[in-house]
This record gives C-alpha cells, structure tokens and sequence, in this order.
C-alpha cells in the first residue's frame, strides 16, 4: 500500500529512536515490501533494507494518514494517504546491502514445500556446539519458526531442546523442521491445534506422563518447554 512513496518516517519509542531510523529513511522511497517467514523486508531507495521480525507480540496495522492513536510505537512509515504503525518491541535491523539480508536469511519455513535440505546445509555450517533449541530461533538457519512451534515440533520428534547439534542426525533434524512447518502451515491456516509441551510446564506430557519443564535457553533466555521422559539428553539445567 505504501510501496512506491517518499515517506515521512518517524520513531516514537525510545528503543526505536536510538537506532536512528528516522534520520536514515525519512524522505526515501520505498521500493517494495516482502514476507520471508515472520520477517518483512522494506527496501528503500539507495539498497537500504529495513528488516523487522516480529516474533510474539509484533503487529504492523496500516491506518490513514493521521490517525489518532494511544502509546508509542516502534516506527511510523507515513505515506500520501495511509500510514504504517508497528507495535511492540520487535527486531528491527537496517543493511545498506538488501541481497544480504536475504542472503543471511534462512529458508522460509512456510514455504510450500519448505526447503529442508538447504535448511540441514546451514544447520550443519553452524557451530556442533550449539543446541538445537537455540538454533532453531535463529533466523539465519531457518526462517520463520517462533517459541511456541520450536517448543510442539522439538517435542513432536522426541529431541531434546538440549542437545547439541553434533549429537543430532540429519534425519531428527528434519523430522523437527517438517513437523514445525505441518504446525505452523496448519496455524496460518487458522485451525487450533492441541499444545503438547509449550506453557504447559508442570503438568503431564500427553505421551508418557511426565511432568513437563520448562527453562530459558540461548543469549535472549526464551523460554523451552520439553517433556525430560520423551525428549532425552543434551545438557538439560539441573532441577
Ligand atoms: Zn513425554
């Protein structure tokens, strides 16, 4: 709606103004706007990519130029008769270089169908050290996948967010990316689907009775949820 405009750009929330996106788009044109998985790429004139992932509580609305509005968004794109407003605290980058963030992007886990063995290719370039729970949120393997479905698919294919790459195969690999993005294609589709293991800690897995954990993983701590009976080994945090 907004591609193909100089738009006014501003950054009302503090944790957005630090980032100077204002100062550095304000004025441009906007080239094109495009979905990969959760992540949507505004490019703008001059190679400039604005990448913003949403995870959990992100939401862009599209409201008409000057619409009166409550709180501070993250970013306001105004264009000549329409404006973007995107709410809460998302992942906000800007790259002078747009083929590089989609470079650096993995495949979309939404794709139909998803490409898993380009996503395994990257999996195996990345440390052997890392645990696969931690892995599967970062974007530049595989695109797409939020908590709530690295938490169902992990525990789907019986591993462990806990584990380590090196002590995963390629085929448990695979099982958890396809089964993420059954869930997930079935999620977009709007069906409810039963949650085995995500907020449901403290209570009995569906599949063989123990009680479900949960513990945050990785640099940004998100919350894992895994059942210790069905989804053995890695390093899992003492009790
Ligand atoms: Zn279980």
């Amino acid at each position: 709606m907004l591609a193909g405009q100089r738009l006014e750009v501003e950054t009302p929330h503090p944790r957005a103004a630090v980032k100077q996106l204002s100062e550095r788009l304000d004025g441009l044109l906007l080239e094109s706007v495009e979905a990969v998985g959760k992540n949507l790429l505004l490019r703008f004139e001059g190679g400039l990519v604005l990448r913003s992932h949403l995870r959990m509580t992100g939401r862009w609305r599209v409201e008409p130029r000057g619409s009166t509005r409550v709180g501070r968004p993250w970013l306001v794109l105004r264009g000549e008769e329409h404006e973007a407003v995107l709410w809460n605290g998302p992942v906000l980058e800007l790259d002078r270089d747009g083929a590089a963030v989609t470079r650096r992007l993995g495949p979309d886990i939404l794709a139909s169908p998803p490409d898993v063995a380009a996503m395994l290719e990257r999996f195996r370039a990345a440390p052997a050290e890392r645990e696969v729970g931690d892995a599967l949120l970062d974007q530049r393997l595989v695109s797409g996948i939020g908590n709530i479905w690295k938490a169902e698919s992990l525990w789907d294919a019986r591993v462990s967010p806990w584990r380590l790459l090196a002590d995963v195969t390629d085929d448990e690999l695979a099982a958890v990316l396809e089964s993420a993005h059954v869930k997930m294609r079935t999620s977009v589709d709007g069906t409810r689907t039963l949650r085995h293991v995500y907020r449901r800690a403290g209570r009995a897995c569906r599949r063989c009775g123990t009680v479900i954990r949960s513990h945050g993983q990785g640099d940004a701590a998100r919350v894992a949820y895994w059942c210790p009976g069905c989804q053995r080994g890695g390093r899992e945090p003492q009790l």
